[in-house]
């Protein structure tokens, strides 16, 4: 394992983010296969757990009470964050954080972060003065370090930090070679380099779409570089670690992994070669590719979960994006029986609006699963001529 120097500390590259643990068929955490991720996790140096108030509908933090206090406390770094925007008062943002230490069974976070900040939930962060609020946390010795997670605009960004610079210490945004030139990936790193803020990454594989890439054009690609440079070919995800593992300032990069063969993988991983100059140039063309080949930039992040109409938003459009991939043509499978086993559709959508309001992607949910529904209806239509 890779490690980072953060002060004092020394903390492992890859870091465990808890919000796509394994699951049981009623959709719960499978506490079993967790753990032993948990396991194989600290035995492979992974020493940064990443849980959040919102993961898997509460139950991560109460995982994270329930295993990884089994471990010495000072043996691992326990990360928490702040969900702003689901707060109506400032006292709702404490009794909140008073909640976290007992569902995660612990007195104090190592590093704590608002979540998720973005032009609507800062508004209301000024208003309920949670800067301050967080900066009395660290003051009392709650938490140790205080960052955020943001999903914002450039602008938003730079003005948080010319202003709160001795508060912040560390930014933590969605980083990946797809995303480097497609949303503003770039602009948001180049400004934590700019206030030497380091960075964490999430969604350093974006969702899963670059561990296995739904793209045969830009599989290929990167495969023909690694034999050029003499280099044994690696996995698609090998690609997309290295290629963040390689970036300075990159101070964890934080994978939602969902199976302990991803962990195990992952872990390889960050120990492999960096990436040649040959790798290097491939991944910038594989992206360009995937950009022109993905219908919808859906994470699965799974923040739109509270739909009334129990529509199965990312996995609808996980399938919309594979199925294009593959021109709706499938073999052995029928495309309406595909798109009839996602359940609920565009069709059953009342228009409340919740899914978009969290959607970190800014995806036009409503509109894209209109699309999607019009064009699986077409495709399933001429299927049958
Ligand atoms: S707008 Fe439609 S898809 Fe979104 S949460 Fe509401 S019902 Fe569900
Ligand atoms: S639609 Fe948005 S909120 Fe829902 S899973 Fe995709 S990226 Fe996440």
């Amino acid at each position: 394992m890779v490690y980072s120097d953060f002060n004092e500390l020394k903390i492992s590259k890859l870091g465990l983010g808890m919000m796509r643990l394994p699951q049981t068929p009623e959709k719960k955490i499978d506490f079993e296969d967790s753990t032993k991720m948990i396991d194989m996790a600290i035995k492979g140096g992974i020493n940064y757990f990443d849980t959040a108030y919102r993961y898997h509908d509460g139950e991560s933090e109460v995982f994270v009470g329930e295993i990884l206090s089994k471990y010495p406390r000072e043996s691992y770094y326990l990360a928490d964050k702040l969900p702003a925007w689901i707060c109506k008062t400032r006292q709702e943002a404490e009794d909140i954080f008073a909640e976290q230490l007992k569902r995660c069974k612990t007195d104090y976070f190592d590093f704590y972060l608002l979540h998720s900040v973005d032009e609507e939930s800062w508004p209301l962060i000024e208003s309920f003065e949670l800067v301050d609020y967080i900066k009395g946390l660290k003051e009392q010795e709650l938490v140790r370090h205080l960052g955020l997670s943001v999903h914002c605009g450039p602008e938003l960004l730079e003005m948080i930090f010319a202003n709160h610079s001795d508060v912040f210490e560390f930014v933590q945004i969605q980083l990946n070679y797809f995303d480097w030139d497609y949303i503003n990936a770039k602009e948001l790193y180049n400004i934590a380099r700019k206030y030497n803020k380091p960075v964490i990454v999430m969604e350093p594989l974006r969702g899963g779409t670059l561990a296995n890439l739904p793209s045969e054009r830009a599989s290929k690609v990167l495969k023909e570089a690694s034999e050029k440079s003499n280099m044994s070919p690696c996995s698609d995800a090998s690609y997309g670690l290295r290629y963040l593992r390689q970036l300075e300032g990159v101070m964890i990069i934080l994978s939602g992994m969902s199976t302990v063969q991803q962990l195990e993988d992952n872990i390889g991983i960050m120990d492999a070669q960096d990436l040649t100059e040959t790798e290097l140039t491939a991944v910038s063309e594989a992206a360009q590719i995937l950009r022109e080949d993905i219908l919808v930039p859906c994470t699965g992040c799974n923040y739109c979960y509270e739909c009334p109409s129990k529509i199965n938003i990312p996995a609808i459009f996980k399938q919309y994006n594979e199925s294009a991939i593959k021109s709706f043509t499938y073999i052995w499978d029928s495309l309406e029986d595909l798109y009839n086993k996602l359940g609920p559709n565009a069709t059953s959508c009342i228009k409340c609006g919740n899914c978009e309001a969290n959607c970190p992607q800014k995806i036009k949910i409503t509109e894209v699963l209109q699309e999607v529904h019009q064009r699986f209806s077409e495709e399933i239509a001429k299927g049958k001529k």
